[in-house]
C-alpha cells in the first residue's frame, strides 16, 4: 500500500526542443538550413571566433554537426583553421 508518488518534471531529458532566443542577424548565409541533413531546427549562436571573425555558429537539433558562418560570407561553412583556437 505504498504510495507511488511519480516525479513530474515537465522538462524532458537532454531536450534540444527549448524555443531559441530571437537573434539579431537570422540571415547570415549558410545558417537557415542545416548542411548536413537539411534540417531547419538550427540554434544560431552569434559570435566571435577565437580567431575573431565574426561568425555565426550553427548547431543542428537533428544531426548536431555544428559549424561556423562568417556573417559577411557566402554560407560556405569556415574551416577549422579559419575559425582558429582549437587546437588544430
Ligand atoms: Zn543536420
Amino acid at each position: 500500500m505504498a504510495d507511488k508518488r511519480v516525479s513530474d518534471d515537465p522538462r524532458p531529458l537532454g531536450s534540444f526542443a527549448r524555443p531559441e532566443p530571437r537573434q539579431e542577424n537570422p540571415d547570415v548565409p549558410g545558417t537557415r538550413t542545416c548542411l548536413h541533413c537539411g534540417g531547419d531546427r538550427l540554434t544560431r549562436i552569434r559570435m566571435r571566433t577565437p580567431s575573431g571573425r565574426d561568425a555565426v555558429f550553427v548547431a543542428c537539433g537533428a544531426c548536431e554537426r555544428t559549424a561556423w558562418f562568417d556573417v559577411a560570407g557566402t554560407g560556405v561553412p569556415l574551416t577549422a583553421d579559419q575559425v582558429g583556437g582549437l587546437g588544430v
